[in-house]
């Protein structure tokens, strides 16, 4: 086990090749009850200062890859408010106590981003109590796996438009006037937007709408020294797969077909938002940074 992210590395084996067991929750599930537990990077992101003083937005920052990147950004150096559901109290209260660890300012602001109400306002209370922000990350998503178009209901069809697609433009609208010029915004697409997988047409879709959303909006937020990009992950081990993201008895095989041969863990996500969010990354804009494992992309 390497003792941090700068250890010279296989990536092969950097992390473990795992066979997750059959298991199952429902919807948004808890990361703490999976098997095996995802890597956060609990024990081995180092922070460097490359986000000293800023103050971040994560939705979904409770687990999986938004808790990962709420760890990396709070030992970078920044204040982090997450937002999640409040099913996850427990979850969330994992990563709060992680960014308290790193001597930065944790807010907790559960709500459901399916309503503009909520999101509206979970802009507003980040801005309050951070005093300000910075970084925006859209990352809450949804996940649920249909085999037959004629057994997608609408409301699924809908809700997953809703919690991937309309959130984050709610969101984004009203961070937007908070943002001064080196602020950044990360939204989180899917290799799904690219390469589909046949049962995941409604959340496939969503991730082609934000990939395309971020490109745009990157033009039209440029010039007024606001950075947009996009991180699309690749099979990354997260509540979203035990949560019917992913048929239930194909879990052992999970990420196995990506040209590393396994699965990513969140640790391995987090470092593509650090650099994204970061001033090093000045002039990349309207970009996709694929986490994959692998798989080639437009
Ligand atoms: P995760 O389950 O750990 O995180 C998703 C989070 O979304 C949940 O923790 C939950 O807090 C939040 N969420 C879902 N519905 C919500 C709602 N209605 N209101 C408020 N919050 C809600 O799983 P993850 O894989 O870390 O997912 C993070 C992002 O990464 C998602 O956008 C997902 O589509 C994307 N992604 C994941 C993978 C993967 O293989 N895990 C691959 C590509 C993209
Ligand atoms: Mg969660």
């Amino acid at each position: 086990m390497a003792t941090d992210q700068y250890d010279f590395a296989d990536p092969r084996t950097r992390y473990r090749s795992i066979s997750p067991p059959v298991q199952h929750q429902t919807e948004p599930g808890l990361q703490s009850e999976m098997t095996p537990v995802p890597d956060l990077g609990e024990d081995t992101y180092r922070g460097s200062g490359r986000l000293q003083g800023r103050r971040a937005l994560i939705t979904g920052g409770d687990s999986g890859i938004g808790g990962a990147v709420a760890i990396a950004y709070a030992r970078e150096g920044a204040d982090v408010a997450i937002s999640y559901l409040p099913s996850e109290e427990s979850d969330a209260k994992h990563i709060v106590d992680l960014i308290e660890a790193a001597g930065r300012t944790a807010l907790a602001v559960p709500g459901d981003v399916r309503d503009s109400v909520y999101c509206r306002s979970l802009v507003a209370a980040t801005v309050e109590g951070l005093g300000g922000l910075d970084i925006v990350v859209s990352n809450a998503g949804k996940q649920v796996f249909v085999e037959r178009i004629e057994d997608l209901s609408d409301e699924q069809f809908a809700d997953t438009m809703h919690t991937n697609v309309f959130a984050a433009f709610w969101i984004v609208k009203a961070a937007v006037p908070h943002l001064a010029p080196g602020s950044t915004i990360i939204v989180t697409a899917s290799l799904e937007a690219y390469k589909q997988l046949p049962f995941l047409l409604d959340y496939a879709t969503t991730k082609g709408a934000i990939n395309t959303f971020s490109k745009a909006l990157a033009q039209q937020l440029a010039p007024r020294g606001i950075r947009v990009n996009a991180v699309a992950p690749g099979p990354t081990w997260t509540a979203l797969q035990v949560t019917d993201g992913f048929p239930p008895d194909m879990l052992p095989e999970y990420g196995k077909d990506s040209p590393l041969g396994r699965s990513g863990q969140p640790a391995e996500l987090a470092p593509a938002y650090v650099f994204l969010a970061s001033a090093e990354s000045s002039y990349v804009i309207g970009e996709t940074l694929n986490v994959n494992g692998g798989s080639p992309t437009p």
